[in-house]
């Protein structure tokens, strides 16, 4: 009979990171900074990345990393943002020798922030269409081009950027990868407010100069390297420890809210939207992990769609539980709050969490491949349906 537990070296994982967790964050409303998507200071952020790389659980891949993933998220913990989250696949997979020691490894103590820089303003779905060139001059490039949309690059140390080192090419085959220092000449953030009140940036690369050893992996092989990392990054299991919070938050408020004299976990509708909620995290969840299996597993005939159907199930499991728990909760969640730093609270409602939620709950189906695109991926790789020609 198969077997759906995790083997007992991941729950014992589970159990150390869930303990470890709950005392990082204590007291984690002091350290509140609104501006950043993590809603917490970068001194803050960047202690947290460090204790929990001095543990070893910033680069383990697999199933033990999706269980770190997974737990921080639950507990909104600052750790997926950039690091290793982002841009840890792509560096991991195609790293030289000496960035393997200069940067992954000062990436996995949590010393070193990196961005993942691929979207500009004319090209984000639609990466062919990327404008920013580098090009090469006497023993090193220099870069020109805006990049945007780009999440944490205030406190980034480095940024993974493509760029078009040859034009005369097909874009797929004249791209390259490069590793920019955030401090180097001509690199500069402009941050940009998202409607959660946090915010993207971008970054404007004016003849910015950069050494010959900043390239990632091969020149003109950058396409190749994004659509191989993007892959990794689609099994949605961070994007379930975010539902599995808001979920656990709901069932929460349930349980001890009172409308019109009558206990909420009274009124059949509300019991029926919860457990409705509950059956399609499960789903979400159980598909996450076929997802990371096949991808993490040698030998496992490849499911071409099967990280993109991850990725539409999770995402949008994310904006349900969200808009339902406005709907459910009623008014009182219609007030927004910052994620931490609000003051006192009596429970997940008064807070205004489940108003943030319905307005961070959005960019999940726009980010790392728009679930439109997903959709199109699952119906033309997975079901093989020809590819539309408009
Ligand atoms: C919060 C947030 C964080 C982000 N962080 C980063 C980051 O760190 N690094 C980075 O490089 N980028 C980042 N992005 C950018 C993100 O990857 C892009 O937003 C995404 O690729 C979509 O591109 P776009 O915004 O230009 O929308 P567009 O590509 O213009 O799409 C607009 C709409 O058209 C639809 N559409 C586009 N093409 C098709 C098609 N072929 N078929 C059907 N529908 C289509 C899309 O689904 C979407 O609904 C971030 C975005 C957000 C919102």
């Amino acid at each position: 009979m198969a077997d759906f537990r995790y083997p007992p070296d991941c729950e014992e994982l589970r159990a150390e990171v869930r303990a470890w967790v709950a005392t990082a964050m204590d007291g984690a409303d002091a350290h509140a900074d609104p501006h950043d998507l993590t809603g917490l200071a970068e001194p803050y952020e960047r202690a947290l990345h460090r204790q929990a790389g001095e543990r070893g659980w910033l680069a383990m891949g697999g199933l033990r990393q999706s269980i770190f993933d997974f737990e921080v998220a639950r507990a909104d913990a600052p750790v997926i943002d950039t690091a290793m989250t982002l841009a840890g696949s792509v560096i991991t997979l195609f790293a030289s020798d000496i960035q393997r020691r200069q940067v992954l490894a000062r990436m996995h103590n949590g010393e070193v922030e990196v961005s993942i820089a691929y979207t500009e303003p004319g090209a984000g779905s639609d990466l062919t269409a990327v404008a920013t060139t580098a090009r090469a001059d006497g023993d090193g490039w220099v870069l020109d081009g805006v990049k945007s949309l780009i999440t944490g690059p205030h406190k980034a140390d480095l940024a993974c950027v493509i760029a078009v080192t040859d034009p005369e090419v097909a874009p797929r085959r004249g791209m390259t990868m490069f590793l920019v220092p955030m401090d180097a000449p001509g690199v500069s953030v402009v941050r940009t407010p998202t409607m959660n009140g946090w915010d993207l940036g971008e970054i404007h690369l004016d003849g910015a100069r950069l050494a010959a050893d900043a390239v990632l992996g091969e020149v003109g092989n950058g396409w190749r390297q994004m659509a191989l990392a993007i892959g990794a990054e689609r099994s949605g299991v961070f994007l379930n420890g975010f539902a599995r919070h808001a979920l656990d938050l709901l069932v929460e408020h349930v349980r001890g809210a009172v409308r019109d004299g009558q206990p909420l976990a009274d009124d059949p509708v509300v019991v029926d939207q919860v457990g409705r909620l509950e059956a399609a995290w499960a789903d979400a969840e159980r598909l996450s992990r076929r997802a990371l299996w096949a991808a993490t597993t040698e030998g496992v005939e490849p499911e071409p769609a099967i990280g993109s159907m991850a990725k539409v199930v999770s995402s949008e499991l994310q904006q349900d539980i969200a808009r339902t728990a406005v709907e459910l909760v009623g008014p009182e969640a219609l007030t927004w709050g910052p994620l931490f730093g609000g003051g006192p609270s009596d429970g997940p409602a008064d807070r205004g969490r489940f108003a943030y939620e319905v307005l961070e709950r959005v960019h999940p189906t726009i980010g790392a491949g728009a679930s439109e695109v997903q959709r199109d991926a699952i119906a033309t790789l997975g079901l093989r349906l020809p590819r539309r020609t408009v």
